[in-house]
């Protein structure tokens, strides 16, 4: 029974198609302890989209008190939020956060040198190995910026629209830069996002295992990291909690025994089963 810590509703996110009242139902359907509503806030999103990628925090919370009546019993429900960052949105994003009972926060980096990979695709015209340690580059200063969070979101951001052959990130295509990510994660107490959203991306693509790289999982439980989240980044209700299972016994063939969750800010550690 897992906690989903990352879905998205389309009262708070534009680009999610799933009301609260039907991801609380797929919850319940995946067999799910609880979900956390992490809606995007993307403070000067550089690419133009029809509806901006913030929210009215105040009206998320009290959406969230008029849900509450319609929680399957036997479901969790906590309140985050899913930060895009930007190295200049550091005091705002602090203040936004402490302002509000937030129970967990992502920090996740959706673009590389200033653009979403998904609109600028020329980005992946360097070698992988350039493109990747680059984005882990700027992952490290993202955990490091003085951002309070909980979660580092989707770390294998890059893979997903990757058109190399083998779009996965691997320990051996930037390990300096990955050791130095890792270290940032450890040193900070962060949790470390296993997002299935992205295994689910390469499995569709034909990958038949799109699980993150053995050796980095591995390399992180050896340097001292043992904070791993699941979330399933789900924007409408087939994915929520998809492969929990899957991933869960994956994690525990890299030698991690527990997945972190988040409430009140406050670490929470379940035992995988
Ligand atoms: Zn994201
Ligand atoms: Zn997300």
């Amino acid at each position: 029974m897992y906690v989903d810590s990352h879905n998205h509703t389309s009262l708070f996110s534009a680009d999610a198609s799933m009301k609260a009242g039907e991801l609380f139902l797929a919850a319940r359907s995946a067999d799910l302890r609880g979900v956390v509503i992490t809606e995007h806030y993307e403070m000067d999103y550089p690419h133009f989209l029809n509806k901006e990628l913030i929210f009215d925090v105040d009206a998320y919370f009290h959406s969230l008190s008029a849900d509450q009546a319609s929680i399957p019993s036997g479901l969790s429900v906590f309140s985050g939020i899913e930060l895009g960052y930007q190295s200049h949105l550091v005091d705002f994003y602090n203040q936004l956060t402490s302002s509000h009972p937030f129970d967990s926060i992502i920090l996740s980096n959706h673009l590389y040198k200033g653009q979403d990979p998904y609109f600028f695709r020329e980005c992946y015209l360097e070698p992988k190995h350039i493109v990747f340690g680059n984005y882990v580059n700027e992952l490290t200063e993202m955990v490091l910026s003085g951002i309070d969070f909980d979660i580092v979101g989707h770390f294998d951001y890059m893979s997903r629209y990757a058109p190399y052959e083998d779009p996965r990130l691997y320990y051996s295509d930037a390990p300096d830069e990955i050791d130095r990510f890792l270290s940032a994660i450890i040193l900070k107490k962060k949790s470390l996002e296993i997002n299935t959203r992205s295994i689910n991306k390469l499995t569709a693509k034909g990958f038949l295992d799109g699980f993150p790289d053995k050796e980095i999982m591995r390399r992180y439980l050896s340097l001292g990291g043992d904070r791993v989240t699941l979330g399933s980044d789900s924007h409408d209700p087939s994915t929520v909690g998809c492969l929990f299972r899957e991933t869960a016994a994956f994690l525990q063939s890299c030698g991690f025994q527990e997945v972190t969750t988040y409430e009140c800010r406050k670490e929470i550690r379940t035992p995988i089963l």
